[in-house]
């Protein structure tokens, strides 16, 4: 054992990847959504327990990001869904993704015939209210559509807008993203049929079937991280990550002695104190100082005092708690009956379940556990 390891089950995925397949409306295939390192579990990790699962397509946002699942031997539909400069375009083609358009220009790119790759493939984005990537102009986003169906040098993919709100309890406005969205994608998926529909991440597939329609793109979902930063076992998902350290110290601190940079922990009482050398340099943020829980021996412990780079320092009460060094330490996942969730230290935070598994560092060794199934 590591003084951190981030285990990343991916029979958890597996089973994530099956739940939701398992809600799909009849037609509708689903894509695993991989991007910023399969959100801090391991791109690769994660991509081959979605396909092993029965994911049809992967997602992820940068070239690179595609690039390194190709090199690592994925195949299968891959779509870069974020913005492209012009050497990424190059490197997103060339690893033979699919890449989003959304001007004249871009798509004129994308058509240039390139030595290496065959025709680009190209999905339109409309923006229906999200209002980042994609035409908010309807017209034009029909005419790239024809322009592309009509140009043998490239193949047009699919029609795809993405939710603003549809992980926000009493929602509307994802109805009316999908009203608009509608308007424009079914007249050309009429004339077209061929073309792959997408709208929907994690929320709109669990919250609504009418959002399904060819294809859904789900990430945190996949991860057995809840969309709206509640309890995953609502939608029978289970967390794929846990975060371990182990006890590196254990000592008493007598009442009126402190622990951490800049005294945040005083000692009210005599107690005993457990260092656990995980810190911000393995992407435990500084603000949980004094914000966190931990369990040892599946019992539940409160972190004081300051986290720091490379150590926190947990209260294991004035008996101790029978802990001793070299215990394993679980900062998320489960111990005994007990169990931390991301969702948990997100709201510590004041933050979401996404930034809490992508913020881990490089420091923090991943680990597999779990077969693939
Ligand atoms: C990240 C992303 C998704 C996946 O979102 P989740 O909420 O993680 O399911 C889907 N579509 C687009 C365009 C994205 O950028």
């Amino acid at each position: 054992m590591e003084r951190v390891e981030a285990l990343v089950d991916v029979a958890a995925i597996g089973a994530n990847v099956r739940t939701l397949r398992g809600r799909l409306a009849p037609g509708a295939a689903f894509a695993g959504v991989v991007k910023a390192d399969g959100y801090g579990h391991g791109a690769l990790t994660a991509a081959r327990a979605a396909q092993a699962a029965g994911a049809d397509w992967l997602a992820v946002v940068s070239a690179r990001e595609a690039r390194t699942l190709r090199d690592a031997g994925i195949a299968g539909p891959l779509l870069v869904m974020g913005a492209l400069t012009p050497d990424e375009l190059d490197l997103a083609l060339g690893a033979a993704a699919d890449v989003v358009a959304w001007t004249p220009e871009f798509l004129e790119a994308a058509a240039r015939p390139r030595p290496d790759a065959p025709p680009a493939r190209v999905h339109v984005k409309l923006d229906t209210g999200m209002g980042r990537l994609g035409t908010r102009d309807p017209d034009l986003a029909t005419a790239l559509v024809r322009r592309a169906v009509a140009d043998d040098r490239v193949h047009a993919v699919g029609l795809m807008t993405h939710f603003a709100t549809a992980d926000e309890e009493g929602d509307r406005f994802m109805d009316e993203q999908l009203a608009r969205y509608r308007a424009w994608a079914e007249p050309l998926k009429a004339v077209h049929p061929g073309l792959v529909r997408h709208v929907a991440n994690s929320a709109a597939t669990l919250r609504d079937p009418a959002t399904h329609l060819d294809l859904v793109r789900c990430g945190i979902a996949i991860y057995g991280m809840d969309p709206a930063n509640r309890d995953p076992e609502r939608h029978g998902l289970v967390p794929a990550l846990a975060l371990r350290s182990v006890v590196a110290a254990v000592k008493p601190c007598a009442r009126g002695e402190s622990a951490g940079y800049g005294r945040r922990f005083v000692a009210e009482r005599d107690t005993v104190l457990a260092t656990v050398p995980i810190g911000y340099g393995d992407g435990w943020r500084r603000g949980l100082t004094n914000q966190a829980e931990v369990l040892i021996g599946g019992r539940r412990f409160a972190q004081v005092g300051t986290v720091s780079m490379d150590n926190v320092t947990v209260d294991l009460g004035p008996d101790g708690g029978g802990v001793t060094v070299g215990d394993p330490v679980t900062l998320l996942g489960a111990d005994g009956g007990e169990r931390i969730l991301a969702e948990t230290v997100a709201a510590a935070l004041g933050t979401i379940n996404y930034e809490v598994t992508c913020g881990l560092l490089p420091r923090a060794t991943r680990r597999t556990v779990g077969a693939a199934t």
